[in-house]
């Protein structure tokens, strides 16, 4: 089963925009893209990390017979009527464990020994804690009555036979293996992994190994970004790095079209004389450039290669970065079958000032500070790495934001949000 390919406008932005915001290019992945992979059935101790591929019902009904919560006396209530304020009950002979019922009925005026994860025998509707509960001669005696149904886990509290558990698309977690096994499900359609391959560019970029010139950088964003990319549940695929020329850069998007699902690439995304990514995509490919409302974040080209969705991220490393998270990601996880989702944001105070041009977003490298509040790196150049590594999060100021004052509220963004 081939799922349909993307339509080859799915990047265009609304003609006539200058600046698009960035909810609206959000807003225009969201409706536009949908799964390009295929589904494949596995056992469920593999699944932690995939996404499901349809939704999911509790196959029994969970428990499925009352039980008890805790070691101790299973009782009848009404076999206490005005006997207070202490009682005894006499033991009934055997015993109620976990996965050995009691055998029979609790007879009248009677307690059952029982322990904890026991079917409640019939006629028990509620256990006293032994710890509350004082035994001799075959006999218990207790103090107060229990409310009826006391530390009884009911017969399916937990699910319903045939109640949808997880929906199509959820990413399964721990959490979730528990909820599926508990169900008895111990295998299930995923969707195959999206494989994402990522391509740097540029001449002045030395791959890792080498012995880089004064006029040469390493390359920090392929393993930035292939590591980003492990942590999202892809299978990241390593490109290599292209010169700014291009026919190298057209035969490894031609190489990468034939075995990944997605490309991103970084450098050479914008109308320069060396840009090529930009160029290529528009002379042979698709491409849409994102003017967006954003800092940092620009140029994006956003293409086809071949049908292939291309993210053409920025060179520089933090605006590569910043874009990764905020379009790649949910963009990657609607292209791997997963539901759109946003990352969740927190309300926090500021610990720094700042001027900002209203009418774009922006996102600055920031981490919390021992009192809880955000602070941010000591400058906002895009190209400075070791600002990200400082940081622990973004904050987000909204395009209509100006003048950020200490103690005011900000939106902090960690990066656990992003699932990094
Ligand atoms: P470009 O978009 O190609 O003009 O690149 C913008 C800036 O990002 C330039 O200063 C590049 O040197 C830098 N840059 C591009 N690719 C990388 C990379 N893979 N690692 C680190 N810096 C890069
Ligand atoms: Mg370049």
């Amino acid at each position: 089963m081939t799922p349909p390919r993307l339509k080859n406008d799915c990047f265009a932005l609304p003609p006539g925009v200058t600046w698009t915001p960035v909810e609206d290019a959000l807003a225009l992945l969201k409706a536009r893209l949908h799964a390009v992979v295929g589904r494949e059935n596995i056992p469920l101790f593999a699944a932690n990390g995939r996404i499901v591929a349809q939704d999911l019902k509790a196959r029994r009904t969970s428990p499925p017979s009352t039980n008890s919560a805790v070691d101790g006396y299973g009782i009848a209530l009404a076999s206490c009527d005005g006997k207070g304020p202490d009682f005894t009950l006499p033991l009934v002979k055997g015993r109620a464990a976990a996965g050995h019922p009691f055998d029979g009925a609790l007879p009248e005026g009677c307690a059952v020994r029982i322990l904890t994860g026991a079917s409640v025998p019939a006629g028990v509707d509620a256990i006293l804690m032994q710890e509350d509960v004082e035994v001799a001669d075959g006999c218990i005696t207790f103090a107060g009555l229990p409310r009826p149904g006391a530390n009884l886990r009911r017969a399916g509290e937990d699910m319903k036979a045939g109640a949808t558990i997880l929906r199509a698309g959820q990413m399964l977690r721990p959490s979730d293996i528990a909820l599926l096994a508990a169900t008895g499900i111990d295998a299930l359609d995923v969707f195959r992994t999206l494989r994402v391959g990522v391509l740097s560019t540029g001449d002045e970029i030395c791959p890792a190994g080498n012995s880089a010139t004064e006029d040469q950088i390493y390359d920090a964003n392929r393993p930035m970004l292939l590591s980003l990319l492990s942590r999202w549940g892809v299978e990241a695929v390593d490109l290599g790095h292209v010169g700014d020329r291009r026919d190298l850069v057209r035969a490894r998007l031609d190489e990468a079209a034939e075995k990944v699902d997605a490309i991103l690439t970084s450098g050479g995304a914008s109308a320069g004389d060396e840009d090529h990514m930009s160029a290529i995509l528009k002379a042979e490919g698709q491409v849409a450039f994102w003017r967006i409302a954003i800092k940092p974040g620009r140029p994006l080209a956003m293409g086809q290669w071949r049908g292939v969705p291309v993210f053409g991220l920025p060179g520089n490393p933090v605006a590569a970065f910043v874009c990764a998270l905020i379009f790649a990601r949910p963009a990657l996880t609607v292209l791997a079958g997963g539901l759109w989702r946003m990352p969740e944001a927190y309300q926090v105070p500021a610990a720094f000032a700042k001027s900002k041009k209203p009418g774009r977003r922006e996102y600055l490298r920031a981490r919390l500070d021992d009192k809880g509040q955000a602070e941010v790196f000591w400058s906002e150049g895009s190209g400075l790495i070791s600002g990200l590594s400082w940081s622990e999060g973004l904050i987000e100021l909204t395009e209509d934001a100006q003048e950020i004052s200490p103690g005011a509220p900000v939106t902090f963004i960690p990066y656990a949000s992003f699932g990094i």
